[in-house]
């Protein structure tokens, strides 16, 4: 029983340092992850060669690499192990932006009005990058799996109940179809999220004040149908304090590097 928790007392989100409890495997939804991700790039078109193309692709490395660095520092980097960092824009009008666990980062072209520029668009990629190495979909997904099959193991789900263990998967990490199939991140895990993706694209030589700005933007697009973006990670004033609260420490890691 000590020993147990002894190794349940190792998992420390990064920045904030909240213990998280009941994490599944990360190596096994990592692998699932992967064949998501890959039947995604399929069904989708991937657009390459364009400069927004490439500009996701260098505010990706730059961000992921600032995320490493950080995790180092810490002694945090197994929280990253098995990473191959991958960055995709895809066409469609959907206002959406996920990263997977592994690496697997997708930024929907809907999303890009709203980001306007670099630095935009480094408050979104490092938002979710935080959420996949804050292993918030991993918690999710436990969660989910707890509710819906009472703790089993996940590896023995996908083998009895592969579809449901997929569309589990599938809400738990924002990648659903259909909106009102998703799971909103908890207002804990988006104040995290934010956190984090402020010191990374601070780390990164991005001034994090360019976070309040975009969610300005993000909220008055939300008037009129809610974006799949919103319906998981609301934006409200609430939200813009918070973060202006923030935007003293993560300049910290802004200023360190210039
Ligand atoms: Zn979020």
């Amino acid at each position: 029983m000590i020993l147990i928790a002894g190794l349940y007392a190792c998992y420390r989100v990064p920045v904030t340092g909240r213990k998280q409890l009941n994490m599944l495997p990360e190596s096994e939804l990592s692998a699932m992850a992967l064949t998501s991700y890959k039947q995604f790039l399929q069904n989708s078109k991937v657009v390459s060669g364009t400069n927004d193309a490439r500009q996701i692709s260098s505010v990706g490395k730059k961000i992921a690499a600032a995320a490493q660095r950080y995790l180092k520092l810490h002694n945090q980097s197994n929280r990253v192990h098995g990473y191959t960092w991958e960055f995709n824009l895809v066409q469609s009008k959907d206002i959406n932006a996920w990263c997977m666990p592994g690496g697997k980062v997708v930024v929907y072209s809907g999303i890009l009005p709203i980001t306007k520029d670099e630095a935009g668009l480094a408050v979104v990629m490092s938002h979710e990058i935080a959420h996949a190495i804050a292993r918030h979909g991993n918690e999710r997904m436990s969660q989910a799996l707890l509710a819906e099959a009472g703790g089993i193991a996940l590896s023995l789900y996908l083998q009895q109940k592969p579809s449901q263990a997929n569309v589990l998967f599938e809400q738990a990490y924002g990648l659903g179809i259909s909106v009102g199939a998703l799971l909103p991140f908890s207002r804990l895990q988006e104040t995290e999220a934010d956190k984090m993706g402020l010191v990374f694209m601070a780390m990164a030589g991005y001034d994090p004040t360019e976070a309040v700005g975009f969610w300005q933007r993000m909220q008055k697009a939300s008037s009129g149908n809610v974006p799949a973006f919103l319906s998981t990670h609301p934006s409200d004033e609430k939200r813009i304090e918070n973060i202006k609260e923030f935007l003293p420490t993560a300049k910290k890691y802004f200023k360190s590097i210039k």
